[in-house]
C-alpha cells in the first residue's frame, strides 16, 4: 500500500503511511506537516508523540520543523503508545496532537495519525481538507515576529494514561487472583506502559520483545503468524494469559492459557459482556462494530436487549459513531477495542485491564470462555478486481441473490441469515475484494463461499 505521488488521497483507512525515505523522505513529511499545521488555527497548541520505528528520529524533527513554521505551539510528548497520546490530549488544554507511527504496518513503514482536541483521529471531512491544502500548497508561513519559542517537552503522558485506566479498574480483586501475564508488545511503545501498568496492579509479569533499542524481532501486525513465540512463551510459563500489541500500542490480541491466539472480535464479545454482567453498564444499549466482525457480538448480547451497530470498517467511523450515538463499547475483529468510559478510542491498556477483571470476577480462564462461545467455521480471503466497477457489479448481483435475508450496504455487503453471515467489501488498498464466511458448519461455510465465488466468476469472467 505504498503511496503514488500522483494519488489526491494521502490519507487511507487510519492516518498517512508510507516506506521509510522512499515515500516519508524529510522532504515529503515536512510538506505534509506543513498542510496538517495549516489546517489548525494559528496558535494552536498541538502535541507530538512517537513509536520506536527506525525512521522516526528524522520524521519526528520534520514535523515539529514544519509545525513550528506554521505558527503551531508545538510540545513534544517523545515515545508513547497512540491511545496515551489521545488521552492526553483530551484532558489536557490541547487542540490536538500527532502521532509519528504507522500503528501495524510491516517494520519499513513510518506514518502519521491526526488527533483533535476531543482525542479521536480526525474527522474524514477534515482529512479531505488537508489533502487539499497539501495538493495546493496553500501553507500558511508564520512570520518571524511570531515565533520565538522553542518545543516544549511533555514527560508524563505515559504516566497519565497509566493511572487513568487504573482509576477505572477493580484493582483489588484483580490483584487477589495473582494473573501470571505475558506481554509482547512487538519492540515498541506499548512496553513502556503495559508492563508498568500491571506491576501497579500486581499482576506477574513477563516480557518479550520489550527492547525498543534495535530492530524489532516480531512484524508489528498482531496476527498468528507473528505471535508464535508469544505463544510458546504463554505455554511454557504456565500463563493465564498472554497479550500482544501492535506498533503503537492501541490494539491487543489475546492468547490463552491453552496457547491460542484468540481474535479479535471473539474477546470483544466478551468484553462487551463482562462490562454489561460485571460492570453492570447498561445503557446506552448499545455496542457499536464494523461489518467485518462476527454476529456472535448480536448473538450474546441481544440476551442484554443491547443493539450492534454495524459501521464501514475504519476504527474512525467507530470512534465518530459512537461518539454521535453513544455506546458502552466499540471494537474491532482485529483486535481494537474502545472503552468510552476511558476514551472513544482504541485503547491496549484498557482492553487489557478490563480482560483481567473478567478473568478475575468470573474466575474462569480464557480458554474456557472463549470453548463457551458457539462454534463457527471461517473463510477469509480475497480474490482479484481490475477496479472499483467490478466491485460494485458485484456487490449489487449478490444484493438481488439474497434480498430475502437481511442485507448491511454500508460497506460492500454483509448478509446476516439464520446461522451464517458474510461480508464481500472491496479493499481499501489493493484491488480485490475481501470475503469472509462464517457458519455453524464447514459444509455450509465452503458452500456459502462457492456460491459467491462462481458469482463473482459468471459476473467478471
Ligand atoms: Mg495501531
Amino acid at each position: 500500500m505504498s503511496l503514488s505521488v500522483s494519488s489526491k488521497k494521502l490519507f487511507g483507512t487510519d492516518g498517512i503511511r508510507g516506506i521509510t525515505n522512499e515515500w516519508f523522505t524529510p522532504e515529503q513529511v515536512t510538506r505534509l506537516a506543513l498542510a496538517i499545521g495549516s489546517f489548525f488555527e494559528e496558535g494552536s497548541k498541538l502535541l507530538v508523540g512517537r513509536d520506536s520505528r527506525a525512521g522516526n528520529s528524522f520524521i519526528v524533527k520534520s514535523v515539529m520543523s514544519a509545525l513550528l513554521s506554521a505558527g503551531i505551539k508545538v510540545y513534544y510528548a517523545g515515545l508513547v503508545p497512540t491511545p496515551a497520546l489521545q488521552y492526553y490530549v483530551k484532558h489536557h488544554d490541547f487542540d490536538g496532537g500527532i502521532m509519528v507511527t504507522a500503528s501495524h504496518n510491516p517494520s519499513e513503514y513510518s506514518g502519521i495519525k491526526v488527533i483533535v482536541n476531543d482525542g479521536i483521529e480526525l474527522p474524514r471531512e477534515a482529512e479531505r481538507e488537508i489533502e487539499e491544502i497539501y495538493w495546493k500548497r496553500r501553507f500558511r508561513r508564520t512570520s518571524w515576529s511570531a515565533l520565538g519559542r522553542d518545543v516544549k517537552s511533555v514527560n508524563d503522558v505515559n504516566e497519565f494514561y497509566i493511572m487513568g485506566v487504573l482509576k477505572l479498574l477493580d484493582i483489588e480483586k484483580i490483584r487477589r487472583q495473582r494473573l501470571k501475564v505475558v506481554i509482547d508488545p512487538a519492540n515498541n511503545v506499548g512496553a513502556l506502559t503495559t508492563p508498568k501498568l500491571l506491576r501497579a496492579i500486581g499482576v506477574k509479569v513477563t516480557v518479550i520483545n520489550g527492547d525498543l533499542s534495535h530492530l524489532p524481532d516480531r512484524q508489528p501486525e498482531p496476527v498468528p503468524e507473528n505471535l508464535v513465540e508469544a505463544a510458546a512463551v504463554v505455554k511454557a510459563l504456565r500463563a493465564d494469559i498472554g497479550i500482544a500489541h501492535d506498533g503503537d500500542a492501541d490494539r491487543a490480541i489475546f492468547i490463552d492459557d491453552k496457547g491460542r491466539v484468540i481474535p479479535g472480535d471473539r474477546t470483544a464479545v466478551l468484553l462487551c459482556r463482562h462490562i454489561v454482567e460485571n460492570r453492570g453498564e447498561r445503557k446506552p444499549g448499545r455496542v457499536v462494530t464494523a461489518v467485518s466482525s462476527s454476529t456472535l457480538v448480536e448473538e450474546i448480547l441481544s440476551k442484554y436487549n443491547i443493539e450492534v451497530v454495524w459501521t464501514r470498517v475504519g476504527s474512525i467511523d467507530i470512534s465518530r459513531t459512537m461518539t454521535s450515538l453513544g455506546a458502552i463499547a466499540g471494537f474491532e475483529e482485529n483486535g481494537g477495542f474502545m472503552y468510552p468510559k476511558h476514551q472513544y478510542v482504541r485503547d491496549g491498556a484498557m482492553t487489557l485491564g478490563l480482560m483481567l477483571e473478567l478473568l478475575s470476577t468470573e474466575k474462569r480462564r480464557l480458554s474456557d470462555l472463549y470453548d463457551e462461545l458457539p462454534r463457527r467455521y471461517i473463510i477469509k480471503t480475497k480474490v482479484p478486481i481490475k477496479n472499483r466497477g467490478d466491485a460494485v457489479k458485484v456487490v449489487e448481483e449478490l444484493k438481488v441473490q439474497y434480498r430475502a435475508e437481511r442485507v448491511i450496504d454500508v460497506d460492500g455487503i454483509k448478509v446476516i441469515g439464520k446461522d451464517y453471515w458474510f461480508l464481500v467489501r472491496p479493499s481499501g488498498t489493493e484491488p480485490v475484494m475481501r470475503i469472509f464466511v462464517e457458519s455453524g458448519s464447514e459444509e455450509s461455510t465452503k458452500k456459502i463461499y462457492n456460491d459467491i465465488v462462481s458469482t463473482i466468476k459468471d459476473l467478471l469472467g
